[in-house]
């Protein structure tokens, strides 16, 4: 949304500063910048006190306390409306932690008999459990560590009385900016006045870009020192087309803004007329138009937006925002949750993926040099294999209240997959001898994520019941570029020759077979790489619930011989960079309406 007129009397344009980034999903938005700080580490100056004013500075830390409660009360209550109980839980965990005595009493001690300020003995105490947790062996205070760190981050701004950094005082048409979003920043937003978010760190798979999508929120990620420059209040145009953002913009360039924001704004309007046509080529060839969830509450928009099932549940995040290591019943519950939320159509459930990206290193065993080529995701799983079977469990409960398929993530030989379906089995073995109901013919499958598993795809055909290629990662391992670093983010592309070569193999084995392949990775909202992967025979694609409609009209304006035409085309290209302009160019001309009226020539 745009802000008619720009802002006079801001000093708009008196220094004008340009930065390239990553850009996320799609639109332009002029709005006004709030900056997020609290990624900054703890600090606060030792101070100390006289010890007669010991019981005055006790009374001061319990009035920053309660304060951080309410504020977290309020934040938990917005969060709940704005994205559901299980996104607002992280909320739950930091109250607690406000009323727990193993945190307090080290902070009172401090302060009645060390004589130290709120300020210091605060961070200092909560320095030290954060230090605690992060060397303890039991995965779930590990994974507290940046959830104490904001803690501190809170306790210290009530104690200094700075302005709370909370979306209650946030003007309309903030722009969150921030190193990077914690989960619990992110379910933070109020929607009602963010428009957009523009971040330091982060790729185009990363947490941050993956939420954004999940709101529908245009956003710039991997601006590497945007915080550097922005200031509260300034006026900044985010540019999700373009990949950019402007603070201080200049006239012109404002009305530039303007102009491109109320294309795509016509454009996001002419989408959703589309939103219950079928997603049907022109030459009659159905594509199935699934959503990628992290909450269940996201179903709703996968509906809403066309969407007719869920492709890819991403349930490591039940971990990431929980307070404990989640239970067997919350599990079932959140499973359940969406099956019936779906009525009828069918869910995808992905078992955790924790690691790498989805699971810092304060939280992993020792921390490792390599954590996307170490301890994530299935591996971490057949390590820990008590947690692994209460989920697998709790996905077979789910599966006799409708149909729900299993996929097992990041899968890299035979013998991982052979394991996988042990445990299921086993799983099934529980639930028999409790005499609990479940789907006996459960569908289960893989995520093809890394070259070795495509390039054995008819070895896996033999055993799997259905294909996921997940290119997020493909992409990663195939060109060994980390997908969230914003340094190497320029070779990230997933129309790379090599990339397809792996795809194309992946569906010529799963057409042989009679075996559904579909495309989850977020590339396949694109036009270009979606048109790539129907020439390729992927006839399922499973996306970010907000980048549905697009896609769909994309899907209806597409031919799949041409698209066929296309693929053959660019997969013989020797330079990437020529494939991606050829692709480019070929399906733009396709469905120009889908590229907001921008013409081939533009970036
Ligand atoms: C992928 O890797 O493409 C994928 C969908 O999984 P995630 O982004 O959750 O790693
Ligand atoms: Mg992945």
């Amino acid at each position: 949304m745009l802000l008619p007129g720009g802002f006079p009397g801001l000093g708009i344009g008196v220094l004008m500063r340009t930065l390239a980034g990553i850009p996320v999903g799609s639109g332009v938005v002029v709005g006004r910048v709030f900056v997020i700080d609290e990624g900054q580490p703890l600090r606060a100056p030792r101070r100390e006190i006289p010890p007669e004013n010991a019981p005055a500075e006790l009374e001061r830390f319990e009035l920053a306390r309660r304060a951080a409660i309410e504020e977290l009360n309020r934040l938990h209550q917005t969060a709940a409306t704005e994205m559901g109980d299980e996104a607002a839980k992280i909320f739950l965990f930091h109250m607690g932690a406000l009323s727990d005595r193993a945190i307090l009493n080290p902070i009172r001690r401090a302060i009645e008999q060390d004589h130290l300020g709120a300020e210091f003995a605060a961070v200092q105490s909560i320095r030290a459990i954060a230090d605690k947790f992060a060397n303890h062996p039991d995965t779930t205070f590990r994974s507290k560590v940046s959830d104490l760190h904001d803690l501190g981050s809170r306790l210290l701004r009530h104690l200094t009385g700075r302005r709370p950094r909370t979306m209650a005082h946030l003007d309309e048409h903030t722009v969150i900016v921030a190193r990077d979003l914690t989960p619990s920043q992110t379910a933070a937003f109020d929607r009602s006045k963010i428009v957009a978010f523009a971040t330091d760190l982060g790729g185009l798979t990363s947490h941050t870009a993956i939420v954004a999508r999940a709101l529908g929120l245009p956003a710039v990620v991997g601006l590497q020192d945007l915080t550097r420059y922005a200031r509260d209040g300034q006026t900044i145009v985010v540019d999700a087309e373009r990949g950019s953002v402007v603070l201080d913009p200049d006239q012109p360039t404002l009305e530039d803004a303007e102009r491109a924001g109320e294309r795509s704004r016509r454009s996001w309007i002419t989408l959703h007329e589309d939103v219950a046509k079928p997603a049907v080529t022109l030459d009659g060839v159905p594509i199935a138009l699934m959503g990628n969830i992290e909450f269940p509450d996201e179903v709703e928009s996968v509906i809403h937006e066309g969407g007719t099932g869920v492709g890819l549940y991403r349930t490591e995040f039940l971990y990431l925002t929980s307070d404990h290591e989640p239970t067997e019943d919350e599990h079932t519950s959140a499973y359940i949750d969406c099956v019936k939320r779906l009525k009828g159509r069918p869910l995808t459930i992905r078992t955790v993926d924790l690691g790498a990206d989805k699971y810092t290193q304060g939280r992993s065993e020792t921390p490792e040099r390599n954590p996307f080529l170490g301890l994530r995701s299935i591996r971490y799983c057949l390590q820990n294999t008590e947690m692994f079977r209460r989920q697998l469990r709790s996905i077979l409960r789910a599966s006799a209240h409708g149909p729900v398929k299993v996929m097992f993530p990041l899968v890299t030989n035979i013998a991982e997959f052979r394991r996988a379906k042990y445990y299921l089995h086993e799983a099934m073995e529980d639930l028999d001898e409790m005499g609990v109901p479940y789907d006996k013919d459960i569908k289960t499958g893989m995520m093809v994520e890394v070259p070795a598993a495509a390039l054995q795809a008819a070895s896996f055909a033999r055993e799997v019941d259905f294909f996921s290629i997940g290119t997020n990662d493909l992409v990663q391992y195939t060109l060994a570029v980390d997908r969230i670093n914003e340094r190497v983010a320029g070779l990230y592309t997933p129309i790379h020759p090599a990339v397809l070569k792996l795809i194309r193999d992946v569906a010529r084995v799963g057409q042989r077979a009679d075996l559904e392949v579909s495309c989850c990775g977020e590339s396949a909202a694109e036009p270009e790489f979606a048109a790539l992967l129907i020439g390729l025979g992927v006839r399922t694609l499973s996306v970010t619930a907000s980048s549905l409609p697009r896609l769909k009209r994309a899907v209806r304006g597409l031919d799949t011989k041409r698209c066929e035409r296309i693929a053959q085309k660019a997969i013989r290209f020797d330079s990437e960079a020529d494939a991606a302009a050829y692709v480019r160019d070929r399906v733009r001309k396709l469905v120009p309406e889908v590229f907001d009226g921008r013409t081939a020539e533009e970036p």
